[in-house]
């Protein structure tokens, strides 16, 4: 059986001029329907699915368009093309199926703007992050892109106000095999950030590295 794609035409409805436009989902979309896939129409997330992820106050703006910077324009009923996105990714995660359409969403922090970083980088809503809660289920999230998934790192890091301080003992460890300004801490989830006594992985530990070159790095 073959996987189901989750797409939408409405999601080619915006941004034509843009480095991220329609012709990224289209072209991905016609390959697929020539070999023979089946697609499903998405529904819009709703404001609550939307809240899991997000502040009500990132929401509101998404709304009334009061989002806007270089990369991410507050583009005319953005909200419609970016909670119908975030739908593709919740059907897609009810389903086992693969979600294809635009706007993305892992530079979108809770309030937009993720860990001082300036552009929302093209995204408004986090798809993934909103359909991993959704679901409940401890995820795996393979973010592949030509940056950090920053957006959901925010998202889905500990709270300060709890309060876990920063596991020394792993961070001094990996710095022996690893240059220091390359260990990216993470959360108390997936990293040694702030696990705490026990970490959820037991006697182990693991972490995230930043593989860019210098040059990207800059
Ligand atoms: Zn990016």
């Amino acid at each position: 059986m073959k996987t189901k794609i989750v797409y939408s035409e409405k999601c080619l409805g915006y941004g034509t001029w843009h480095v991220e436009g329609p012709q990224r989902v289209k072209t991905a979309h016609d390959v697929l329907q020539a070999k023979g896939y089946e697609f499903l129409e998405p529904k819009p997330a709703t404001d609550d699915q939307i809240l899991s992820a997000h502040d009500a106050d990132y929401l509101f703006n998404v709304k009334k368009g009061l989002v806007e910077d270089s990369d991410t324009p507050a583009y005319k009923n953005i909200f419609e093309f970016a909670s119908l996105s975030a739908g593709g990714a919740l059907l897609a995660s009810k389903i086992n199926g693969f979600s294809i359409t635009r706007p993305p969403g892992h530079h979108s922090g809770r309030n937009g703007n993720a860990l001082g970083v300036y552009t929302r980088g093209f995204c408004y809503f986090n798809n993934i992050a909103i359909a991993v809660k959704e679901s409940g289920k401890k995820t795996l999230i393979l973010d592949i892109d030509g940056h950090h998934g920053n957006g959901t790192q925010e998202i889905f890091e500990g709270d300060e106000k709890e309060g876990i301080p920063k596991d020394e003992e792993a961070f001094n460890e990996w710095k022996k095999v690893i240059s220091e300004d390359r260990i990216l801490l993470g959360n108390k989830k997936d990293n040694f950030w702030e696990m705490g006594d026990t970490g959820p992985c037991g006697p182990c530990t693991e972490i995230h590295v930043d593989c860019r070159s210098d040059e990207e790095r800059k």
